[in-house]
């Protein structure tokens, strides 16, 4: 058992002082992948702010689209009547995560900084860089277990195919991201700062020489929204998740399309991926390829091609390297069918 303290705040600026305070404090939301961390000792915390008493719960239109509160649930996201009518590629990929109950606690904020799911970093006893990196100097490595990657050479069906480096395979598993990513969303952040806004396929970064590092988050820094711009894509979008269940399991590989279709001719493609990579993996190449083309599998099967240079299996994910551009062609034939 590990002391701590708990604080509960009630305005940014109160939770954003607490935090600076003290090392080892961490913002606690829903707690649905904090608390498991706590009590796998991959997080030791010294304190716990609670931000769940703050007024970033609301979903409201702005002048350029909505603007999406970091403590509004992910159920009352996906519930929400804008956001099924405007963007209901977001409302799926929420309903393609986790269970009912995890999505009544889970929160936007704490969506996009959930940990990866690799078993090595949730493990103590098993080496992972992401949990505890190589330090400078004699003492090498965290209290929290052995540095070095378990799943290079190890059990890696879960594992990226994109973007990973020799310290870190690991994936970001969130759906939500996905969309987010495809849609263009913005993260308003406030911070010791100040406040600034991160387009959000800045937001989540590659593993590079530091994997300990998931996001471009500075210390100090809370969630404050999420901003959507409006788009032309509602009515071909899908969101395509490939799970070992139907239900309650992270992606092998899932697909987020946003297609802007006027007589079967593309204007406008979003396209990314999750499960292959260590942040939401938007296709830009496939998207500038597609505009202008016919809504055909044949187009579709030349997108996915485009998409999956550059990729690589580590053993046991070699099968993402099919499974992935089939599940683009997918998603893209689904979305055209939305209308
Ligand atoms: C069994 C299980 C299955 C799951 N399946 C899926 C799935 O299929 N798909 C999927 O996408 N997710 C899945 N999840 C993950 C779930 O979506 C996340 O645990 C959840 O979104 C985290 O949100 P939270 O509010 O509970 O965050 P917390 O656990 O409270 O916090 C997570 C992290 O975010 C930080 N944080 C929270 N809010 C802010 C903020 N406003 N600003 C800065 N930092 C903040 C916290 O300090 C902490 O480090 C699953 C989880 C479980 C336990
Ligand atoms: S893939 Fe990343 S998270 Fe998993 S063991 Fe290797 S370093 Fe750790």
């Amino acid at each position: 058992m590990n002391p701590f303290q708990y604080t509960r705040v009630t305005t940014p600026k109160a939770a954003i002082s607490a935090l600076t305070q003290e090392s080892g404090t961490y913002f606690l939301a829903g707690g649905t992948n904090l608390i498991d961390l706590i009590k796998s000792e991959v997080v030791i915390p010294e304190k716990l702010v609670d931000i769940n008493k703050l007024p970033l719960a609301t979903i409201e239109k702005t002048a350029t689209g909505l603007r999406i509160g970091a403590m509004a649930k992910n159920s009352a996201v996906a519930d929400n009547q804008l956001v099924r009518k405007h963007f209901p590629l977001l409302a799926m990929a929420l309903n393609a995560g986790a269970s009912a109950q995890l999505r009544n606690m889970a929160t936007v904020g704490g969506n996009m900084m959930q940990r990866t799911r690799c078993s090595y970093f949730y493990n103590t006893s098993m080496p992972c860089n992401k949990r505890s990196p190589v330090q400078a100097g004699p003492d090498k490595g965290q209290p929290n277990g052995p540095t070095g990657c378990g799943a290079i050479g190890g059990s890696n069906r879960m594992h990226a195919i994109f973007g990973a480096s020799p310290k870190c395979i690991a994936v970001h598993p969130s759906d939500m991201c996905i969309a987010l990513v495809a849609l263009d969303a913005t993260v308003n952040v406030s911070g010791p700062r100040g406040d600034r806004t991160i387009p959000f396929r800045d937001f989540h970064r590659l593993p590079g020489d530091t994997p300990q590092k998931d996001n471009t988050l500075l210390p100090g820094e809370l969630i404050l929204s999420v901003d959507l711009p409006t788009n032309r894509f509602a009515d071909n979008s899908h969101y395509l998740k490939v799970r070992d269940r139907a239900s309650y399991a992270f992606a092998l590989v899932s697909v987020g399309v946003g297609l802007d279709l006027r007589k079967d001719t593309i204007q406008e493609a979003r396209l990314a991926m999750g499960g292959v990579a260590h942040k939401p993996w938007r296709l830009t190449e496939a998207e500038a390829f597609l505009k202008g083309k016919p809504a055909t599998e044949a187009t579709f099967r030349q997108a996915a091609a485009l998409a999956m240079q550059g990729a690589k299996g580590f053993g046991e994910n070699d099968f993402k390297l099919t499974l992935a551009p089939n599940s683009i062609v997918e998603a893209l034939t689904i979305a055209t069918k939305t209308a």
